[in-house]
This record gives C-alpha cells, sequence and structure tokens, in this order.
C-alpha cells in the first residue's frame, strides 16, 4: 500500500501545539463491494494536527474525484467526492486509554501515515446510491440494453406475449 508519512516529532514532544499540512496526493484504486473505485484527481487536503493527551487529532476537509459506476446503468461517471476529516492517532503505549469502540490509528516512530485513513475517509463518504444523471433510465434487466440510447425490443415483445392468449381465442 501507499504512504503518506508525516513527521509529527516536534508534536509528541511538545515543540509546538499544532502544525498544519496540506498535501495532494494520488491514490489507488479500491475495491468495493465488488467495483473497482479510481480516482480521476489526486486526493487533496489541509489538515490542521493538534497535540492532545492521547496523541493527535487531526481535523480538516478534503476532495477527491471518484469514478463511480451508476447505480442503474453501471456506467462510470466523475462525481467529487468532499468530506471532513476528525481523527485521533493514538501513541502505542496510550493504547489502553482509549476506547476500544472508537475509531483510531496509530502513531509509528514519530510519524503518522495519512494513507490507511484517507482510504477509509473515502469509503466511509461513498453514496450508496449514485446516478449518473437524476433521470437515468437503466439498463433492461432482459437484454441488457442502455435504456439511455433507447428502447430495446423486450418491451415490445413483452406486449406481444401478453396479447398471444386472446390471438389464440380470435382464432377458434
Ligand atoms: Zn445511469
Ligand atoms: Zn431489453
Amino acid at each position: 500500500m501507499r504512504k503518506i508519512i508525516i513527521d509529527v516529532k516536534s508534536l509528541l514532544s511538545f515543540e509546538e501545539p499544532s502544525k498544519r499540512v496540506s498535501f495532494s496526493e494520488k491514490m489507488d484504486p479500491i475495491e468495493f463491494y465488488g467495483d473497482k473505485i479510481s480516482f480521476g484527481s489526486n486526493f487533496k487536503a489541509e489538515v490542521e494536527i493538534k497535540r492532545i493527551s492521547k496523541g493527535l487529532e487531526l481535523t480538516g476537509s478534503g476532495e477527491v474525484k471518484v469514478n463511480l459506476s451508476c447505480s442503474r446503468c453501471l456506467k462510470k461517471t466523475p462525481y467529487l467526492l468532499n468530506f471532513e476529516i476528525d481523527e485521533i492517532f493514538v501513541e502505542r503505549k496510550m493504547e489502553e486509554f482509549v476506547s476500544k469502540d472508537s475509531d483510531f490509528f496509530f502513531i509509528e516512530e514519530e510519524s503518522i501515515d495519512l494513507y490507511p485513513m484517507l482510504r477509509q475517509l473515502i469509503i466511509v463518504n461513498l453514496p450508496m446510491k449514485f446516478l449518473c444523471r437524476e433521470d437515468c433510465k437503466g439498463i433492461c434487466p432482459r437484454c441488457g440494453a442502455d435504456l439511455n440510447k433507447g428502447d430495446c425490443d423486450c418491451l415490445q415483445s413483452e406486449v406481444d406475449v401478453r396479447w398471444e392468449p386472446l390471438k389464440k381465442l380470435k382464432n377458434i
């Protein structure tokens, strides 16, 4: 996995109370419920890292352009994912003082790796349902044709099947 390493030595030793970092980093595609999510831009974020008793608190915001599959027609469509960052990084020696229920990352060797945090933020913030456009007609469940490009022949033949019994009656 990629790494985005930030040196936090000066914060851990209380030389400075906080520091601001901004970055723009490439993300590798993420597997999500059988879908491979790729990115149309770097992950951009601005984060303030503050020293707290258990370790570090990160707050800020970020954005990344995600290529998502439309829930109806499956077409890959770019989507700008914006989100807030509010995460805790804990020192190993403070692990026992942190609630097991709360979500946190570890500080390793006086630095933190933001990559796993960004991956998790993307997954948590992905929309459950996503449409390429508000009125997407989706694909035909029978032949798989993209109904946005026009009707397929299935609807027509369905009508024919429905009239079949009547046609028979007529013939008698
Ligand atoms: Zn669609
Ligand atoms: Zn069809």
